[in-house]
């Protein structure tokens, strides 16, 4: 069972986060795919693709770039289940993965491959993002840099209308579905607030 790991990690009884498997069933049509801003001991965002069932999933300490000059790198970490995709708000401190959590960025994706699991196999999984704020062409490619005994990943945009060379991180920073900042989200939900709010872009002074 893909999810055994997610569970495993997690007492339900204490944090908030989907347990899994009593979900939305998979849409037809589309594969979704959603990136969460997760200010846990360290930043980072966690991109996820739907495919088998599950959300297949990264977590990417600089978050997506759009500059195909960049490459950002990606950890693999445990499948999350579909409904994980609508989760926003605050895992209990002491708890895996405890911190706020947004829902950066949500949309479908197009595989540009013939064959995704071979994709994935192979390390080369190319595919198209249509989100509010990721779009065009991708690539998830592994590596064997630094020869780590964790795999890693990298995240990279290929040349398209979509590329470009803002810091979408930084020049959009708020959830796609609540319009958030992280502060707000952990203010909302009991979480810590100071804490959330370093993630966040510096709020502009206010003037006396
Ligand atoms: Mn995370």
């Amino acid at each position: 069972m893909a999810l055994t790991k997610y569970q495993q990690k997690r007492d339900f009884k204490v944090t908030p986060e989907p347990k899994g498997g009593s979900g939305p069933k998979a849409s037809a049509k589309e594969l979704s795919f959603v990136v969460q801003k997760h200010q846990a001991s360290h930043l980072h965002y966690d991109f996820r693709l739907q495919w088998n069932g599950v959300l297949l999933s990264w977590a990417i300490p600089k978050g997506p770039s759009p500059d195909p000059s960049v490459k950002r790198l990606a950890m693999p970490v445990e499948d999350h289940p579909l409904e994980y995709g609508g989760f926003e708000g605050v895992i209990p401190e002491g708890q895996y993965g405890g911190g706020t959590v947004m829902v950066w960025d949500r949309g479908y994706w197009v595989p540009e491959v013939p064959d995704v699991d071979k994709a994935l196999r192979e390390g080369q999984l190319k595919f198209s993002l249509h989100g509010a704020k990721l779009r065009g062409s991708w690539a998830l490619v592994r590596t064997g840099i630094g020869g780590s005994p964790r795999t890693k990943w990298l995240l990279i945009k290929h040349r398209d209308d979509h590329a470009s060379s803002d810091d979408i991180t930084v020049a959009k920073p708020r959830s796609v579905i609540s319009k958030k900042l992280l502060a707000d989200i952990a203010k909302a939900n009991g979480g810590d607030i100071v804490k959330a709010a370093k993630a966040d872009p510096p709020r502009k002074a206010t003037r006396a």
